[in-house]
């Protein structure tokens, strides 16, 4: 059985299908997708093309407007704890401390699941995570006195902590620099590495690098479409430096970065967000896809 299926889906936001004279423009029109179990799956594309709206559906925040989402078997009614979402904003909450963040997403896993653990416990599996993403000396900090990366540290130990088999990303790295992108890169690869029982990731990016570094399975989603649907056939641990030294790495950087030429973001696309010329993304892609142009 597949953790993941999306069976000829559409979605249409509802203040568009009511806009008058507007034409409707559908989010996603016949999306199909089967993840199976403990894939790392990257959903890449421009700004305004579906992706966010993809991950609602999956989440559950969202329902189809025809054909149905299928987690683990079951039509997703509803947001559940089964699925772990880790979005841009870090979105924690103010008034905890990281701790008590990481234990929150633990208790109501905890309750709903009816896994029976003590506070204690949940406590103590709260600063394990909150250790394994660096941020233990900050454990009794307000988000507030946390920079960007270390608050994302935070909501990836909660969504992590909550120890369940799908995990939700959505362009999570997106507001960070270079060097904290990388280094939480590379945690993410790590933790997907080190955990036993295969967990489900679909991760959504724009950046050519990290899809290639993360995944094992990489979907293009351009205006509404699964245009490109490809696996990552490279050897992990994967490093920086195989982007750039690794043919294969360079084919599929290559690859991605031909897809982002050939699709023309949608005009408008992205509420507000200015569509981006393709050169621009691509640099924002690094190592690889630009130097892959530039040779
Ligand atoms: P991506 O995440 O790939 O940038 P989205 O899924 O956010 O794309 O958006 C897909 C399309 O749906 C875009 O045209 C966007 O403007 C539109 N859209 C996204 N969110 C909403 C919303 N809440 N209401 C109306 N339209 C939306
Ligand atoms: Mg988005």
């Amino acid at each position: 059985m597949d953790a993941i299926r999306l069976d000829h889906v559409s979605f249409t936001y509802e203040d568009l299908r009511r806009a008058k004279g507007a034409p409707a423009r559908p989010a996603l029109t016949d999306v199909s997708l089967a993840v199976p179990h403990g894939q790392f799956l990257c959903v890449i594309g421009h700004s305004g093309g579906g992706k966010s709206t993809l991950l609602r559906l999956i989440s559950g925040l969202s329902h189809p407007t025809s054909g149905r989402v299928i987690v683990n078997g079951a039509p997703v009614t509803e947001p559940g704890l089964d699925r772990a979402i880790v979005f841009q904003d870090y979105s924690l909450f103010p008034w905890m401390r990281a701790r008590a963040n990481v234990a929150f997403g633990i208790e109501q896993a905890d309750r709903v699941l009816k896994r029976g653990q003590s506070k204690q416990e949940m406590a103590r599996t709260a600063e394990r995570y909150l250790e394994l993403v660096g941020m233990a000396d900050a454990k009794d900090k307000y988000p507030y006195q946390l920079s960007g990366g270390m608050q994302q540290r935070v909501a990836i130990a909660r969504a992590l902590a909550m120890d369940t088999q799908i995990v939700l990303f959505d362009e999570p790295f997106g507001a960070l620099d270079v060097k904290t992108r990388r280094a939480l890169q590379a945690l993410v690869a790590t933790l997907w590495a080190d955990s036993q029982n295969g967990k489900t990731a679909v991760f959504v990016t724009h950046d050519i690098s990290e899809a290639i570094l993360l995944a094992d399975r990489v979907v293009f989603v351009a205006d509404g479409r699964i245009t490109a649907d490809f696996m990552v056939d490279l050897p992990r641990p994967r490093t920086q430096e195989l982007l750039t030294e690794n043919a294969r790495a360079r084919q599929i950087a290559e690859r991605l970065t031909a897809l982002f030429y050939e699709s023309e973001p949608v005009p408008g696309a992205g509420e507000g967000v200015p569509a981006e010329a393709p050169a621009e993304r691509v640099q924002q892609g690094e190592g690889a896809s630009r130097l892959w142009l530039e040779s």
